[in-house]
């Protein structure tokens, strides 16, 4: 690949329609379009003449614009300062007063020649899978779906139909050992987890290793992604502002995903199907409010070949943020203070009592609630265990603190969930390693467990009995 290439796909990436009322304003990228049509069938420089008669009509039907010549000097002009589009004797044209594009009249009187900037032209009209490639990361981010007479108009119909989704770099399943062989082949940024590639398409990374547990969520294909913002609260800018529009467009992104000791996978396409704001602990040790996205894996980008259940899905999210931090207080700051260890507690426990008792119906949407809101008996087991195994007979539980400088236990469910178990605290448990594998692997399992969810029941109704 030449910096040729790797420029004009991110070039091409860079576009950014400025919103306009109801929509976004698409002059530039159908002209973008036409140029790569124009160029597969070898036509590299056109007169405004040529430009505006052609693209008059498109304006029109595919981008909403009024009728007339006069909406084709804006894209005509403006690409310009993508680098994508040159205009040759501009020095010649009479600009409008305020001075930021030339006259309707100036330019049917010079008439000046245009086109794609000629390195550009040379790539597109010998590469057609390149060619095909920009032309399809178009139509995906800006006229998805793509309307019917489009890819005819714009001359991309033999090149594109039925293989627009197909025609995208990179491909679902491709490998690299890091992100930097990620950003060598197809741009983008080498450190951030929600970031586009050259091509302007969000892409997700989740790195089992990393400090977030992206996962996939019980009883579903559903993935919960965890937002930007390493330590303290997260706020909805950067990464976690670009989630939020892809979720009001309902637009898919690439998600990509590094299992431990394995490579990186662009897994699959996959849609945002909600958004939830729940506790979390930072990078810092500190527990914090952190987004999490559910994203729906989808095996096309195009989302006229989503299956019903996905664009139900997208019709039932108000686009709104699930907030569980309100509901499980887990640790307010200024509260947190002045409410004991036992008050906090008996409130985790009401909240995971709360959200277990709602869940008798086990839709996808309960078990994603569930997914989200069950961190409460989590943290009200780890602050019960007073940061040692709970297990009476435990041989030695480590003294050595993770990263994050919390206590080596494992919270479980002394029953597994699939038997009957409950996510509230009085049928979980803090293990320490050895002890959990007892409960799990040893030969006196059965007889551990049954000792174990009495001493979770009594340890319960001790902790709960004593802070009132
Ligand atoms: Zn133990």
């Amino acid at each position: 690949m030449t910096d040729g290439v790797t420029g004009l796909i991110k070039r091409v990436g860079d576009l950014a329609p400025a919103a306009r009322g109801g929509g976004r304003a698409l002059h530039r990228p159908l002209l973008v379009l036409w140029a790569v049509g124009q160029a597969v069938q070898g036509h590299g420089e056109h007169r405004w003449s040529t430009v505006r008669d052609a693209l008059t009509p498109l304006l029109m039907a595919y981008t909403g614009a009024p009728a007339g010549a006069q909406s084709v000097v804006y894209p005509f002009w403006a690409l310009r300062n993508n680098d994508l589009w040159e205009v040759a004797e501009v020095e010649g044209l009479q600009l409008t007063s305020g001075g930021r594009r030339p006259t309707l009249s100036t330019l049917n009187e010079a008439d000046p020649l245009a086109g794609l900037p000629k390195d550009d032209f040379d790539l597109l009209s010998r590469d057609t899978e390149l060619a095909a490639r920009i032309a399809s990361s178009v139509l995906l981010r800006f006229f998805d779906p793509v309307p019917t007479g489009l890819l005819d108009a714009v001359g991309l119909e033999e090149l594109l139909v039925g293989r627009v989704d197909t025609s995208l770099r990179p491909r679902v399943g491709e490998p690299f050992t890091n992100r930097d062989t990620i950003a060598n082949a197809y741009g983008g940024n080498r450190v951030l987890g929600i970031t586009p590639l050259a091509d302007g398409i969000l892409t997700v990374y989740s790195d089992d290793k990393g400090p977030y547990a992206d996962k996939r969520i019980d009883g579903t294909d559903w993935i919960a992604y965890t937002g930007d913002g390493l330590s303290g609260d997260q706020q909805m800018r950067g990464g976690n502002k670009s989630m939020q529009r892809y979720q009001t467009e309902q637009r898919a992104l690439r998600y990509w995903h590094k299992p431990h000791r394995g490579q990186w996978t662009f897994e699959t396409w996959a849609v945002i199907v909600e958004c939830h704001r729940r506790w979390g602990r930072g990078e810092d040790g500190q527990m914090r409010r952190e987004y999490a996205w559910v994203l729906a894996p989808v095996a096309s980008p195009l989302s006229d070949a989503w299956p019903q259940h996905i664009i139900d899905a997208l019709n039932d999210d108000d686009g709104h943020v699930h907030d569980h931090t309100q509901d499980t207080p887990i640790e307010e700051t200024e509260e947190a203070e002045t409410l004991s260890e036992r008050d906090r507690y008996r409130r985790l426990a009401a909240a995971a009592g709360r959200t277990a008792s709602n869940r008798s119906e086990r839709s996808r949407r309960s078990e994603v609630d569930r997914y989200f809101r069950s961190p409460a008996a989590r943290e009200a087991v780890l602050l019960r265990s007073g940061g040692t195994c709970e297990n009476p007979r435990c041989l030695g539980h480590p003294t050595e603190l993770t990263d994050a400088g919390a206590p080596i236990l494992e919270v479980d469910h002394v029953n597994e969930l699939g038997n009957g178990g409950d996510d509230t605290p009085e049928s979980m448990i803090a293990l320490c390693p050895n002890c959990h594998a007892l409960k799990t692997r040893g030969r006196n399992r059965r007889h551990l467990r049954a000792t174990l969810l009495s001493i979770a029941r009594q340890r319960h109704h001790a902790f709960a009995r004593d802070a009132l």
